[in-house]
């Protein structure tokens, strides 16, 4: 024992081996004497001093606490040792700072040592520093796994995915929120189960013996592979997954965590995309596209079966009457009827489409190896078609009767293209229609290169303005005593390579193509420029200039706009100029019409209908919308000098407009006796090769000066 204070009992001195030896610091404390007496080594290594410096001092010097003087320190440690010397023991977990300052943490005891003439406590440190360090680490470590595996499954629960954890027995250990928002569990009912209960059958049963298979041979059909397979949820719906599986080691064993996510509205979004894809939406039949993609199938199969197939273009006939007449959802339910007879017609020999509008195709296979008779076959399927448009259709409580024009191409195995297919039997189905309608014809190639060489007058059509090769013509409008009253502009095309082209050649075309309105305008302002030269001149300043807009052109939303336009920019009178319309114009809306003749007619515009007889315009639209003149049409100038069945009708039609208040124009007159029946039946205007053939302007302005001699059209 170290240091042995003078006057220490011999039996304390007895147990000195041991108290040198014991692993816990071990100290004497005097009560009396205010200090320690006895100190082992164990102590001087806690308190880090030695044990001589240790028996110079007080407890006061190590259990200091912060604030606390020295003195403090020592009157609360006396309240303590007095409890000790009164016989209680006292068991501390306390903390001590040693000589160097450091702080440890150490198990305390305190015992009453029993010595018959000092008041002696034994006190015994256990340094537990390291170990509170140990734990107090450890609730660190513990709290931080809890904040992890909560951050865990929060991301776990804010994938959209489905999180499934499995062990190598197929019972599920993990499983988070969108898993139970895809399978219908919740965790816990989730949790224990076997995955299998989340699949639907066969995979059920072979789950197990799949697991097995993997794991003895490491063959997997779906570990490591994303695919899209089927699940069922807890209401027992099946629905498509993409499901991504992967193996993972956890504590020795393997686990497979999946990935899921329900496709089942991807699925239902793709379908939808490929029905408005591939289908038309009114009627439900399939669309041009599909059309397309079946003409290639054919294409193909031909080359092996050398057999033969027909392509049917259908269009319905005078259609837009239904829409404007009973409205645009009879016309739908009209189609729809019509779309739902064809198909089941054509049924397993083939493929019914709509193309939009009320144009429908078909492509019929099976027609055997010989052209004439697939020829004949094909008639039959048109006829079968045809009878089917026929037959009536009940739209709002009406028997509604219509019509179709069919063109149609039979083509066996051949180097055409499938646009090149549809463009023949296109061109077939617009040769029904302008013949005769109600009717199919074949393709034939004459039609074929008709067409190639409308679509190069076309082009070269889109070239004639810039190149400055339309001109304007002038044909007088004279008056029964030989008065010049106005003139008719005619449009001309000077082409670099066919020469004159007749507008009857190239209107139709640039109406087709829509073209036409940029040349409408062209006449528009051309005409204009006319009217305004002639305004300068007192003997021209009254003519009046007709010019012809085709349906189209009157169409257009911006027409009286431009029309508008034109008449300012040229600040001419437009009591000058007169429009001519063809009854085709009539077949328009006829709400649209009426607004805009109108507007026309408050300008001061006049309106004359061209070609009249040849259309379908009827008395009733006479009355209704505001036209000025009527232009008999030349088919029935012609027969005037032999037929008098027309010189009655031309009679007829004159009275008409006396009693109407329009005035008449006879137009192609080109013999004295047209002139003289036409005078007799009353008319007072006259316009043809007789009074003169379209002229240049100066010639016409210089005509209508001296309303002299009609000069022949110069043909150059
Ligand atoms: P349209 O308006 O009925 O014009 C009358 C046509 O008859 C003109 O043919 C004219 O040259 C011709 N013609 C005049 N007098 C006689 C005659 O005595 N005998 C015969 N056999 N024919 C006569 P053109 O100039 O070839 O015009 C043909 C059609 O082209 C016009 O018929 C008109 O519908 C259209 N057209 C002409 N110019 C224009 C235009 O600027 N715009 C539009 N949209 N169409 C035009
Ligand atoms: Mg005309
Ligand atoms: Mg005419």
């Amino acid at each position: 024992m170290n240091s042995p204070a003078p006057g220490f009992d011999a039996d304390v001195v007895f147990e000195g081996f041991l108290f040198d030896h014991a692993p816990d610091a071990l100290l004497v404390y005097d009560f009396d004497a205010g200090r320690f007496v006895a100190a082992n080594p164990a102590a001087a290594e806690l308190f880090e001093c030695s044990t001589e410096e240790l028996l110079q001092l007080g407890p006061e010097e190590f259990h200091g606490e912060e604030f606390e003087t020295l003195a403090t320190t020592k009157i609360r440690l006396d309240a303590i040792a007095l409890q000790v010397l009164a016989g209680q023991s006292v068991f501390h977990e306390i903390c001590l700072r040693t000589a160097k300052g450091r702080e440890r943490c150490c198990e305390l005891r305190l015992e009453h040592l029993h010595d018959p003439l000092r008041r002696l406590i034994r006190a015994s440190y256990i340094d537990v520093t390291d170990r509170i360090n140990a734990q107090i680490e450890l609730h660190k470590r513990k709290d931080q796994l809890a904040e992890l595996s909560q951050h865990t499954q929060s991301v776990l629960d804010n994938v959209l995915e489905g999180i499934i954890v499995v062990d190598s027995d197929g019972c599920i250990q993990t499983f988070n929120k969108s898993a139970t928002n895809i399978f219908g569990y919740t965790a816990d009912e989730a949790i224990g189960s076997n995955v299998s209960m989340l699949m639907p059958e066969p995979d059920r049963s072979h789950h197990g013996r799949y697991m097995s298979r993997f794991e003895s041979t490491g063959k997997a059909r779906v570990v490591g592979v994303g695919r899209t397979t089927h699940a069922q949820h807890k209401s027992g719906r099946i629905f498509p997954i993409q499901l991504s599986l992967s193996a993972i080691q956890r504590r020795g064993r393997p686990m497979y965590v999946g990935l899921i996510r329900d496709i089942s509205e991807d699925q239902e979004a793709q379908a939808r995309i490929e029905r408005l894809a591939f289908f038309d939406t009114l009627t439900g039949l399939p669309n041009r596209k599909q059309l397309m993609d079946q003409l290639a199938d054919v294409r193909a199969r031909q080359l092996k079966s050398r057999d033969h197939a027909v392509l049917i273009f259908a269009d319905i006939d005078q259609f837009n009457s239904i829409n404007s007449t009973l409205g645009h959802a009879a016309g739908d339910d009209l189609l729809c009827a019509i779309a739902t007879r064809f198909s089941r017609c054509v049924n397993e020999h083939g493929m019914a489409a709509r193309l939009g509008g009320d144009e429908f195709a078909f492509v019929i296979e099976g027609l055997g190896n010989d052209y004439e008779h697939a020829l004949k076959s094909a008639a039959e399927w048109c006829q079968r078609l045809l009878n089917l448009s026929q037959r009536g259709f009940g739209l709002q409580g009406h028997d509604y009767r219509t019509s179709a024009s069919l063109g149609a191409l039979v083509f066996g195995p051949s180097e055409h293209t499938a646009e090149e297919l549809i463009a023949r039997a296109d061109l077939a189905m617009h040769q029904a229609k302008s013949e005769s309608r109600d009717t199919y014809r074949f393709y034939d190639a004459k039609l074929g290169r008709e067409v190639i060489r409308k679509a190069s007058l076309l082009n070269d059509l889109r070239l004639a303005l810039p190149r400055k090769e339309l001109m304007l013509m002038y044909q007088p409008q004279v008056s029964v005593n030989d008065h010049v009253v106005g003139a008719e502009a005619l449009l001309r095309w000077r082409h670099p390579t066919r020469g004159l082209v007749s507008p009857a050649d190239f209107i139709p075309l640039a109406e087709q193509s829509g073209f036409v309105i940029e040349i409408g305008r062209w006449v528009l302002k051309e005409a204009c420029a006319s009217l305004a030269q002639w305004r300068r001149q007192k003997e021209t300043e009254n003519l009046t200039l007709a010019i012809n807009i085709s349906a189209t052109e009157f169409r257009s939303p911006d027409f009286v706009a431009d029309v508008t336009k034109a008449i300012s920019d040229a600040g001419v009178d437009p009591h000058c100029l007169k429009l001519e319309l063809t009854e085709s114009v009539l077949a328009l809306d006829l709400d649209d019409l009426s607004c805009k003749l109108s507007e026309l007619k408050r300008m001061g515009v006049g309106i004359s209908l061209d070609d009249f007889g040849t259309g379908y315009s009827s008395i009733a639209y006479l009355r209704q919308l505001p036209i000025d003149q009527l232009k008999i049409d030349r088919s029935f100038i012609v027969e005037l000098e032999h037929n008098e069945r027309d010189e009655t009708i031309v009679r007829g039609l004159i009275d008409l407009c006396q009693i109407l208040g329009l005035s008449v124009i006879a137009e192609g007159v080109e013999t004295e006796l047209q002139r003289e029946r036409l005078v007799a039946c009353g008319c007072r205007l006259l316009q043809g090769y007789l009074t003169g053939a379209p002229m240049p302007l100066a010639q016409m302005s210089a005509m209508a000066e001296t309303s002299g001699v009609p000069v022949k059209e110069n043909a150059s």
